[in-house]
């Protein structure tokens, strides 16, 4: 996600948080403590306003609300780290959390543990949340502390609900929610077969889109609720990343035991890091096919140059940069190996937005392997279908 900003780092993961957290933020404020907790704190005034407890009551249930979902996220991260998996991220946004857990597991067992570490601790943090509201009750109506729990019985009453409605929620069995990662486990494992457990498995995801949806639309068009909205908004989103997830796996699925080294091409137009700008384009950009070209002076590659480098730079300065000044260096770039699985050169070009990227071999720049070229092979493997 574009604009995130790091907050902190928990077992190695950084912990970000998205623009789009902060509308979800502001709303939860807003309707705890200026709606929903005024009313609970003062149950017999006809109008109750928000005061100093409502207010911090509503900022508390937020932040712990977010770290229920960070501890959620947390606890898949953990199980994908024990089972080697490395993950990067931890992203708080406006639908939750998510883990950016670096590959898909290998195997249906690492799948499902993956999968049900999440579920399991939203009901844990129920069951904790829920006796802490029982023990306080319990507290409050014996009433020797001389002071009203009811704030704290509020807050750990909301906190045991919604830990509970999440483990509930991400049990739906639709892929890409964790239930639908436990369903694709368990028909993986049984019919070893990777590309028909997600094809059923998004299907049902996709399926509890459209119920999400209907909902919604429902709630919104009979009761003109406005949480029906929200409803269709999370249907929407499940139903793009069913189909997103299914699409995905498809792809590694055709690429598994291809090699960047079978799909890269070889051609490498080299330039010199001392050629101005001018030169650059006269002499190689506009007379030549290729529009990436290795800059290396003595068989050494240095970097990166093509036609967005130029572009950079203000046209009046082409006769003074040159090459060298202008091109990405060798330092700065995500690069691959002729013996890496083609899925790794995916995972890398969707994580850094190149349309293609340098193959290295021996210290020296073979070729490229770019989107183009992968979407070459996936169109001669008629065999693998398309959804
Ligand atoms: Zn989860």
């Amino acid at each position: 996600m574009r604009n995130s900003w790091r907050i902190g780092k928990i077992m190695g993961i950084d912990i970000a948080i998205d623009a789009s957290w902060f509308i979800i933020a502001f709303l939860l404020v807003y309707t705890l403590g200026f709606l929903q907790f005024p009313q609970d704190l003062h149950p017999r005034s006809f109008f109750a306003r928000a005061d100093a407890v409502s207010i911090a009551l509503g900022v508390a249930a937020c932040l712990l609300l977010f770290g229920s979902v960070l501890a959620h996220e947390l606890s898949h991260s953990w199980m994908a780290i024990q089972r080697g998996i490395p993950v990067t991220r931890i992203t708080l946004f406006i639908f939750g959390g998510v883990a950016e857990i670096a590959a898909e597991p290998d195997r249906a067992a690492t799948e499902f543990l993956i999968a049900i570490m999440g579920p399991l601790m939203s009901l844990a943090l129920a069951a904790v949340f829920g006796a802490a509201w029982l023990w306080l009750r319990v507290v409050d109506s014996a009433q020797f502390l001389g002071v009203s729990l009811t704030p704290l019985i509020l807050l750990s009453s909301l906190l045991a609900q919604v830990n509970g409605q999440l483990a509930l929620f991400n049990l739906a069995p639709g892929f890409p929610l964790d239930g639908g990662r436990v369903f694709r486990a368990i028909v993986w494992g049984a019919t070893h077969d990777i590309r028909r457990a997600t094809r059923w498995a998004s299907r049902a995801g996709q399926l509890i889109a459209l119920i999400l949806v209907g909902i919604g639309a429902w709630l919104f068009l009979t009761d003109l609720n406005i949480g029906g909205i929200w409803f269709a908004l999370i249907g929407f989103f499940l139903w793009n990343a069913a189909g997103e997830g299914y699409r995905q796996t498809d792809l590694l699925e055709t690429l598994r035991g291809v090699t960047v080294g079978q799909l890269m091409t070889r051609t490498v137009e080299t330039v010199s890091p001392n050629l101005t700008l001018t030169e650059f384009v006269d002499q190689h950009l506009l007379p030549k096919r290729d529009q990436t070209f290795a800059v290396s002076s003595d068989s050494d590659f240095e970097g990166l140059i093509g036609i967005d480098h130029v572009r950079r730079v203000p046209r009046p300065q082409w006769n003074m940069q040159r090459v060298r000044d202008a091109m990405t260096p060798r330092a700065a770039m995500e690069t691959l190996s002729p013996d890496q699985p083609a899925a790794v050169a995916m995972t890398k070009l969707s994580s850094t937005d190149a349309t293609e990227l340098p193959v290295i071999e021996a210290g020296r720049l073979a070729g490229f392997l770019g989107r183009a070229e992968l979407s070459r092979f996936l169109r001669l493997k008629p065999e693998s279908k398309r959804a």
